[in-house]
């Protein structure tokens, strides 16, 4: 079973935060799909086309910037060339782009999971985040989402912007979880380099948040919606049961997947596992069709990434499969520093790996070292 992500490289304007590959001209959309479409195309008669197609997932970019006929296309070109059965087939959109009738229109060509990016429902956070929609937007949006055909949905939302505070955040998640929604992502803002975040932290214009100060904001995600039945699942994500987004976690266990667009990222472990990316460049892609860097994995490679993503999820990770799948063994540096972090109360270990809710706010520096011991 395979999943298939389609990068739709368009947004209304740059969020400060987002380092995504994306345009801000948008004129060149029906070109971008017919391109698109002929991408899929090329996959006939590859190796790629073997496995059952199990997830769709239109990410961005902004994929409701969009006309459902070109959504339709897309998925009728996919329908020709690679065998569908898709459980899962999400579409991300911004609250500024979604009425009732594009969400209507979208069900109907077989969207059947929303993604919706709001981020906020703060004014003043909006604005810093430089989010196209407003908070009415976002509200009028999740009504429209809760109440339409959508078997699931689910909501992003940021946390640990510079300066925002715990009531701001309470707010956030009291706002949302009116709608009882199905599943949520809530990610830390990250200051990612190139963005206008990063270059205005690099001038010393505002300082990014504290650590202690986002673990607190942590807890706060995590205690409010878990109280509502929505738990985590991975570091960033919570679901009610059942209602975990398939295409994602297909990721975390190295599921194969084919990517399409400028920017968008493809796996594939047959004999060998390879990984290729599309050029970060839409008018190269418009033009040209080999723009793709592509590398092989080792095992030891696989194996750090699968621990890296493992241990962000609930479910940890197993040492069977890490010793069948990935050939890895852990060493005696590695299993000593698991005791000392079980022992510190971040980590269960038995035939499996997990972080606890201590350990998880801390994964990324407990995995470095874990790996890195090897
Ligand atoms: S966060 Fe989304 S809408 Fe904003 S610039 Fe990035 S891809 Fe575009």
């Amino acid at each position: 079973m395979s999943g298939l992500y389609l990068h739709i490289p368009f947004c209304k304007q740059a969020c400060s935060y987002c380092d995504f590959y994306f345009v801000t001209r948008t004129s060149e959309r029906e070109h971008f799909v017919q391109r698109l479409i002929e991408e899929v195309q090329e996959y006939r008669d590859t190796k790629f086309i073997d496995e059952e197609v199990e997830t769709i997932y239109f990410g961005g970019g902004t994929p409701s910037l969009l006309e459902p006929k070109q959504v339709e296309q897309i998925l009728q070109a996919i329908e020709q060339v690679f065998e569908v059965d898709a459980r899962e087939i999400t579409f991300e959109m911004n609250p500024d782009d979604v009425n009732k009738e594009f969400l209507g229109s979208l069900k109907s060509v077989g969207i059947n999971r929303a993604s919706m990016g709001v981020q906020s429902f703060q004014p003043e956070l909006l604005e810093f985040m430089n989010r196209a929609h407003s908070s009415d937007e976002a509200l009028r949006c999740l009504e429209l989402l809760s109440q339409s055909r959508f078997e699931s949905y689910t909501v992003d939302l940021i946390y640990g912007n510079p300066g925002e505070t715990k009531e701001q955040l309470n707010d956030d998640l009291n706002r949302l979880l009116q709608f009882n929604p199905p599943h949520v992502s809530a990610y830390s803002l990250t200051v990612e380099p190139k963005t206008r975040l990063g270059k205005m932290v690099d001038l010393g214009r505002i300082a990014p948040p504290k650590d202690d100060r986002v673990a607190e904001q942590f807890d706060l995600v995590n205690e409010q919606l878990n109280e509502q039945g929505i738990e985590r699942y991975e570091v960033s994500n919570y679901a009610r049961s059942g209602r975990e987004a398939v295409h994602n976690s297909r990721y975390w266990e190295h599921h194969n997947y084919v990517g399409f667009g400028p920017g968008a990222h493809s796996f594939w472990w047959g004999d060998q596992a390879i990984r290729w990316e599309n050029k970060r460049n839409l008018r190269g892609y418009l033009r040209d069709r080999n723009l793709r860097e592509e590398e092989q994995l080792s095992y030891e490679q696989l194996a750090e990434e699968r621990i890296m993503m493992g241990l962000r999820t609930a479910k940890g990770i197993g040492f069977e499969e890490l010793s069948q799948k990935y050939h890895y063994q852990l060493n005696d540096r590695q299993q000593k520093y698991l005791k000392k972090v079980a022992e510190e109360g971040k980590a269960t270990v038995d035939d499996r790996i997990k972080l606890t809710d201590k350990g998880i706010k801390l994964a990324d520096a407990i995995i470095l070292d874990l790996v890195t011991l090897h």
